[in-house]
Parts: structure tokens; sequence; C-alpha cells
């Protein structure tokens, strides 16, 4: 396991929160839409499922509300910080942001969630390998 491997980079990579190697997408690129919604059933290094229920991630749209909020209120700032604030920028503004992050948005919630919910182990490649 690389050293450096902390929760904050495993989330931002989309890995396995248990082991933090194995890949959470098939497809790990958010600009590139094939298999976009494409998850493996369980990870290939520590077999953790990443649908440990019916509706899991459903959770995860709480996480993508937060994060959307965020950024509206960073644009908010950056619009009044720069003098240009008025409802039709923010709009537009907004806008463009909501539609660019969208696909980020949707993959890193994931991530956060599942991070969320499971516990790393940092003997779960091991145990896993022991078992098979
Ligand atoms: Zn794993």
């Amino acid at each position: 396991m690389p050293q450096n491997s902390t929760a904050f980079s495993s989330v931002m990579r989309f890995k396995c929160p248990r082991c933090r190697e194995g890949n959470l997408f098939c497809n790990k690129n958010v600009y590139q839409f094939k298999d976009f919604f494409k998850m493996p059933k369980e990870c290939e290094k520590c077999g953790q499922d990443f649908e440990p229920e019916t509706g899991f991630y459903l959770g995860a749209m709480y996480v993508s509300y937060g994060l959307t909020i965020a950024l509206n209120v960073a644009i908010f700032v950056v619009l009044l910080i720069f003098q240009c604030y008025n409802l039709t920028n923010f709009f537009i503004v907004a806008g463009i942001a909501l539609v660019v992050t969208l696909p980020y948005v949707f993959k890193i919630s994931r991530s956060i969630w599942i991070t969320m919910m499971v516990r790393y182990d940092p003997n779960a490649i091991k145990n896993h390998e022991a078992q098979h």
C-alpha cells in the first residue's frame, strides 16, 4: 500500500475506501461518458462490496447537494469580491459551473459517501488473498 494514501487522497482518486487501492469506477475519467455510471460489483483488490445495500448511493445525493451549495457560495463570494454580483451574472456563472462540474460532483459524491460508510483496513488485501 502506498504510504501517503489517506482517506482524502483515496476519495480524490476514486479508490476503494477499505484498501485504498482498488478502483471505485470502471471508467475513472469524469468527462468520458462511456460506462460513466458503471461501478464494479466489488473491489478487485480486497473484495469490498461496492453496493452494500440496495439504494446505497441515494445518500450520495446529500453529499452532492452539499458540494453544489458550497460551489454556489464560492461563486457568490467571488462575484462579490470582483464587484460584479447581480442576479443575472450569478445565474449565468452558476449555471455554467453546474453543468461543467456535474459529472465530477456525481463521482466524487459517491466516493465521499462510501468512504464515510466503510472503514479503512490496512490488512484488507492480505486477508482477502488469504481467503482465496
Ligand atoms: Zn478494496
